[in-house]
């Protein structure tokens, strides 16, 4: 149950900084075929179906084909995501189609300070974590 790209919405992230599916995908699995300028899974049966590279394409070009058992018979997940809010669009076999809006942060983009309070990095050969001072190792 792979992702799978809509060739014709995909433009290959091109005059971007990053292309965006391959940039995010946890498990290097999408790639970008440089002639065409199409992003591809290169290995769709190791897809977790994360959807990270589904929110992160700025062309809503990528789509997860869900499990049967969860969508079943051509129903449809799909997730549109902004900076502000992600909206999923349930489409339903019937024909049906719902949307959901929740918001997806509560600090302003960019503000996020992932390393402050934490100390410096320090020896790496030491045995302990970065975070860890070296007196709160657990005793065996
Ligand atoms: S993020 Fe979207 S537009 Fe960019 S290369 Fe991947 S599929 Fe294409
Ligand atoms: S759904 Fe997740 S694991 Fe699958 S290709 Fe996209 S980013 Fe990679």
């Amino acid at each position: 149950m792979p992702t799978f790209v809509h060739t014709d919405k995909c433009d290959g992230c091109a005059g971007r900084e990053v292309v965006a599916c391959v940039d995010i995908c946890p498990h290097d699995l999408m790639a970008l075929d440089t002639e065409r300028m199409k992003a591809y899974n290169q290995e769709a049966e190791q897809c977790w179906e994360c959807q990270c590279c589904v929110k992160a394409c700025p062309q809503d070009a990528v789509e997860v084909r869900p499990y049967q058992d969860v969508v079943p018979m051509g129903g449809a997940v799909i997730p549109k995501r902004t900076d502000e809010s992600i909206t999923w669009t349930i489409k339903f076999r019937d024909g049906e189609i719902k949307r959901f809006t929740f918001p997806v942060r509560t600090t302003a983009v960019g503000s996020i300070d992932p390393y402050g309070g934490k100390p410096q990095p320090g020896d790496l050969d030491s045995p302990n974590l970065f975070t860890e001072d070296g007196k709160t190792l657990p005793t065996i």
